[in-house]
């Protein structure tokens, strides 16, 4: 079912920003730049593209490259820069052991680097500290499906959107943080005016603009939405009891805990609470969409559970139109997750915790060692940077000290640290300022290789303009540096072809432990056929049949059963309304993205807004005699942060929100990621982004 695509003038790649995957043609224009347009002929976008997506031609500017290596404020050769970079690993691991370095990483490498920074550290170091940026992102749904399903496996597709009869938007701003998934939803609707929206925010946003309910709820309130829901399906005759008699445990505990809860802490009045009730009830074919308003929680895990337990009991999963479905952030979010990128996964959906998998993939890789205990996660990765117990850590394709929560400390972290190396595009970003070693990394235009989006569909990214200076390739210099430290033949790799075939037929370890992620057949791709390889979904079935999983059951548990996890829907007292002045959430706005080092390149992308800011309500204006515009110290942690005032309607008094892309090199502003905490779910490590406790008062210039 491999296609080869025809030789087109236009170049065919994919959009590297969010984690819908558009499909992009690219025709260099021969002055150096690239004209972009949507690809028709790819199936999650079908020819369209968003604000960011259409400025990418705007974004190739090369002033500020980093050209060369550096050693602190030298120019350095390549030779001398991995010489020290294999050499300071290589000693610090002789002294103190394999669990003080760490690798971190982001959901913007493609699967080939990720791939062998993952066989690195955790193959031939022998530890598990390596995580990803995608911790921040999506780690809840990854910690969800493994206690439903066994495995990190999305059951459904882009498709399904358009033949359900009601979508569930949870804790997801679609409309600007996956706007091109929005736009099939928007066309899908127009064609079929009986197709509701359902779109649960604390705050009113673009994408509520189409919802037919909007459900205000409260911060943390979604496990006891979803567990009344249980209750209204149980008690209305709802249960697909032969469904989960075949397929499903735990249901009665699932449901003893949802009858225990208080459905008052959705925050939703009687009427809302009903009519989302009677909706959802009411129709067969149902999606619901979850994003990081779901994942960003202490209790992130647990929403998720707390949706799949619906989708379960109703067997409202895997079939046409109907499923949970979690929809990344990051471009290849998915492709780091299917290669083990995370401190507590090994590859191809293989668990660290089980000797057989561990004793598997050591073989594959004819590797030295597999650690037995998973990594240090990102929150607690810098932490083991600032109290020392990791002294050399390689940071490569992002920027902790702007983005991690309570990024005042990370940066403290950093500036302590023995030996911090920093690969990226650029020299002057907050984290590459801390770093002892610059490395010179190619970006979107110059890479080759492969993402996965959020319905596992693994696209090509194709280098279109050659890297400048001397920049390289991540896969690249972390094979060079495996080299360098003595493992010659396991990172002899000489193009992002050879490690894809090698990761697709790593995949057979997935199929031989009844996992899900087959890509066996793509192992024998000769090079121009990698080169010419068009969108195709995991797993590859050999009939082509449909790439939905779990409608006839086949979970990936011990017992092939799902599982449903009873599931509590009561706060911590410090969540509770009244329990702060303020609660803070951040989001993103709709033509920027992370900390804008791309975005912030194109000037119409900040005509939308061009300045950091903070929504508070009128009336907690008025409170705090605030006027709009003026700017206001918002404080956590001991860090005040200036922002300008907007008032809105959309955040409810007692809470506010701010976007998190501003920086300190773009604006004057303080980062707002000063603000957010270092409070982590207790099951996937995600930060809690989305209810940092905070105070608010007017700056004074005196
Ligand atoms: Fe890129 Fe996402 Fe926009 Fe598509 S929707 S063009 S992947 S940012």
């Amino acid at each position: 079912r491999l296609t080869a695509v025809d030789a087109p003038a236009a170049i065919r790649t994919t959009c590297p920003y969010c984690g819908v995957g558009c499909g992009v043609l690219a025709t260099p224009d021969g002055r150096g730049g690239l004209d972009i347009k949507g690809d028709p002929d790819h199936p999650a976008n079908k020819g369209r593209l968003c604000s960011k997506g259409s400025a990418l031609g705007e974004t190739l500017a090369r002033e500020g490259r980093l050209l060369a290596p550096q050693i602190g404020e030298r120019t350095a050769s390549w030779d001398d820069a991995l010489d020290l970079v294999a050499d300071r690993f290589r000693r610090t691991i002789a002294e103190h052991g394999p669990d003080s370095v760490a690798f971190y990483v982001s959901g913007q490498l493609l699967t080939e680097d990720y791939y062998v920074a993952n066989k690195l550290m955790k193959g031939f170091i022998g530890s598990a500290n390596i995580d990803t940026n995608s911790r921040l992102c999506m780690a809840s749904s990854v910690a969800g499906h493994k206690r439903a399903f066994g495995t990190d496996t999305v059951p459904g597709q882009y498709e399904d959107l358009e033949e359900a009869d009601l979508i569930v938007l949870v804790g997801s701003n679609l409309a600007w943080c996956h706007p091109v998934l929005f736009q099939r939803i928007v066309a899908a609707k127009a064609a079929r005016p009986g197709m509701k929206v359902i779109n649960v925010d604390p705050r009113v946003t673009a994408t509520s603009d189409l919802a037919d309910l909007h459900l205000d709820i409260a911060p943390g309130g979604d496990v006891a939405l979803f567990n009344a829901l249980l209750v209204a399906l149980a008690d209305g005759g709802q249960v697909d009891a032969d469904y989960v008699a075949r397929h499903v445990d735990g249901f009665d505990a699932a449901l003893a805990q949802a009858r225990a809860d208080d459905a008052d802490a959705t925050g939703l009045s009687p009427e809302k609470l009903s009519e989302f009730l009677r909706l959802w009830t009411g129709t067969r074919k149902v999606v619901t969409i979850y994003s990081q308003g779901v994942n960003q929680a202490r209790n992130g895990t647990d929403k998720v559970n707390a949706i799949l337990n619906c989708h379960l009991a109703t067997g409202r999963i895997g079939r046409p139109g109907m499923g949970p479905f979690s929809v990344t952030g990051q471009p290849n979010a998915m492709g780091g997750r299917e290669v083990g990128g995370l401190a507590n996964m090994l590859a191809c959906h293989l668990d660290l915790e089980n000797a057989e998998h561990r004793a598997a993939v050591k073989t594959f890789w004819d590797a030295p060692t597999i650690p037995d205990a998973p990594g240090a996660k990102a929150v607690d990765m810098f932490r083991k940077v600032g109290n020392g117990q990791i002294k050399a850590i390689w940071i490569m394709c992002t920027n902790p000290a702007v983005s991690m929560p309570d990024a005042g400390d990370v940066r403290a972290a950093l500036r302590g640290c023995d030996f911090v190396v920093v690969s990226d595009m650029f020299g002057d970003t907050d984290t590459a300022k801390l770093a002892h070693v610059r490395l010179p990394a190619t970006g979107w235009a110059e890479k080759d290789g492969t993402v996965t989006n959020s319905e596992r569909r693994i696209s090509r990214q194709r280098g279109m303009l050659p890297p400048p200076g001397q920049a390289r390739h991540d896969w690249d210099v972390l094979s060079d540096v495996g080299r360098r430290m003595g493992w010659p033949r396991a990172f002899d790799y000489a193009s992002p072809a050879e490690i894809f075939r090698e990761y697709a037929a790593m995949t057979q370890l997935s199929v031989d432990f009844g996992k899900d992620l087959d890509l066996t057949p793509l192992a024998e791709l000769s090079d121009s056929q990698f080169d010419a390889m068009a969108p195709v979904s995991w797993p590859l079935r050999p009939d082509g049949a449909a790439q939905r999983f779990f409608a006839d059951g086949g979970f990936f548990t011990d017992t092939g059963r799902a599982r449903m996890l009873p599931v509590s829907g009561a706060l911590p007292r410090d969540m509770r309304d009244g329990a702060a002045p303020f609660r803070l959430n951040t989001g993103r706005v709709r033509d920027h993205w992370h900390t804008m080092s791309r975005t912030g390149m194109a000037p119409k992308l900040s005509q939308h807004l061009a300045e950091p800011y903070v929504e508070i309500h009128p009336a907690d204006m008025a409170r705090l005699n605030l006027r709009p515009a003026d700017i206001a110290t918002i404080e956590a942690n001991g860090q005040p942060v200036l922002l300008r005032v907007m008032p809105s309607t959309k955040v409810k008094p007692g809470a506010v929100f701010a976007p998190i892309h501003w920086t300190d090199q773009v604006a004057s502003s303080a980062i707002v990621s000063r603000l957010t905490t270092k409070d982590t779910d207790p099951f996937s490590g995600q930060p809690d982004s989305k209810g940092a406790a905070v105070s608010i008062r007017k700056f004074d210039a005196t």
